[in-house]
């Protein structure tokens, strides 16, 4: 039997950030005063300090920003390595955090295109993945 790996703690916020995802899209809040968007969820905008917001659908694109590569198994549950963790700059500004799968990590650079694949891991529940953006 294998470890089930850690789960992100819900709260009301991060519940919806998680549940469009298992939808299968990313979704980021939006200032409804200023438009910018944000990530990590939150109340204010970090921009203007508003607080009103919106969900809004974005494109699921970004850029790779940095990354690491584990090479050792740090929980009993992620045993698929190396294991690659990049940030991505979304074209819509915020940065996410995610797995980068079926890239080799020889083969990254900053900059590389990629592409939200939500990755289901709970009923109802997905966390961000990425893959390298098709040509
Ligand atoms: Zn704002």
């Amino acid at each position: 039997m294998s470890a089930a790996p850690p789960l992100p703690v819900m709260t009301d916020l991060t519940a919806e950030f998680y549940g469009h995802l298992a939808g299968g899209t990313l979704h980021l809040q939006q200032c409804t005063a200023c438009g910018t968007f944000r990530h990590l969820p939150r109340y204010l905008c970090p921009s203007c300090h508003g607080d009103g917001w919106a969900w809004q659908a974005c494109s699921g694109r970004g850029e790779v920003l940095s990354w690491t590569t584990t090479m050792r198994p740090l929980h009993p549950a992620f045993t698929d390595l190396p294991m690659t963790l990049v940030t991505v700059t979304m074209a819509e500004g915020p940065r996410v955090l995610g797995r980068l799968v079926d890239v080799a990590p020889e083969e990254l650079r900053a900059g590389m295109p990629v592409v939200i694949a939500p990755k289901t891991v709970a009923e109802g529940l997905a966390i961000p993945e990425f893959r390298v953006a098709p040509a």
